[in-house]
């Protein structure tokens, strides 16, 4: 079951990039592919037996030398489905604690990306990785901490606030080097600040893509944007040119929301790499 799915560690350079599913989330394919004709995606996209697609959650837990860096914190517990929050349990049974954890990279606080930030609600609410530092885009501070969108979204109010309010909150405008090799990336479009992560070492890189893509479809159509984009028009721009870059650069994607592990280049279409190992000309190998 995808939810009790591992993979391998990748190395890149110095860098271990560990993918930690959060569980599958099942969504309305017209949610998605709210561009497309019915006949574009129909024929391309497996529904179960409600007619809804699984998506990925794939956090990625990495080691930069001494430090731990947990790129987004999927869901977090949740008493109404088994499918999902499955983030801590998945890291427990990798032997990583939560106070291991040095600095969390929420890619844009929407539920499935920051619901694991904290735990509890209210005054009970408490930070699910107590010594870490957690970065957000600024753009999206000043989107989601606006009152009209905390009035919206109890979420953001257990979620986000609590991470200003200990003092443990750090917002990049910009390209931000967190760790040698680490560095955050403005990606925005599909919430105002939303940011990726580039993994580099030498010549080799990779790119945590976040939201940018939600199917595999979506890289030969970056047009098309799911319901969820806040500003379609940026986020195709910001599609284009991360799939462009990515194609020419020869680096590896790392997505979220792509069947786990959520890995592969981009060759025209989606080119799945389950363990990073391949022809020659792959130059991410595993840790093992
Ligand atoms: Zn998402």
């Amino acid at each position: 079951m995808a939810s009790n799915a591992r993979a391998s560690p990748l190395r890149l350079g110095s860098l271990v990039i560990q993918p930690v599913s959060d569980g599958v989330l099942r969504l309305d394919p017209s949610d998605i592919f709210a561009d497309a004709a019915p006949e574009e995606w129909q024929p391309h996209v497996p529904r179960d037996d409600h007619g809804r697609v699984e998506l990925g959650l794939t956090c990625l837990l990495v080691k930069a030398g001494e430090r731990r860096i947990l790129v987004d914190t999927g869901f977090g517990h949740r008493s109404d489905s088994s499918e999902l929050g499955l983030l801590s349990r998945n890291m427990s049974q990798l032997g990583v604690a939560p106070h291991e954890v040095d600095a969390v990279v929420i890619s844009h606080p929407h539920g499935d990306h920051i619901g694991g930030a904290t735990t509890g609600t209210g005054k009970n609410v408490r930070l699910s990785y107590a010594r870490a530092r957690y970065w957000l885009g600024t753009a999206d501070w000043d989107h989601f901490s606006r009152p009209d969108s905390l009035a919206r979204a109890q979420l953001l109010v257990d979620k986000l606030l609590p991470l200003a309010a200990a003092e443990q909150l750090d917002l990049a405008d910009g390209e931000r080097e967190i760790a040698p090799g680490v560095r955050l990336l403005p990606l925005p479009g599909h919430t105002p600040g939303h940011i990726g992560v580039a993994f580099t070492s030498g010549q080799q890189m990779a790119v945590y893509v976040g939201d940018m893509i939600h199917h595999p479809l979506q890289i030969e159509h970056p047009d098309w944007c799911p319901i969820f984009d806040a500003l379609p028009p940026l986020s195709r721009a910001t599609r284009r040119a991360l799939l462009d870059r990515a194609r020419r650069e020869g680096s590896l994607v790392l997505s979220y929301h792509l069947p786990f592990p959520g890995i592969g280049r981009i060759d025209g279409s989606w080119s799945p790499s389950r363990s990073g190992r391949g022809g020659a000309s792959n130059r991410l190998h595993c840790a093992q």
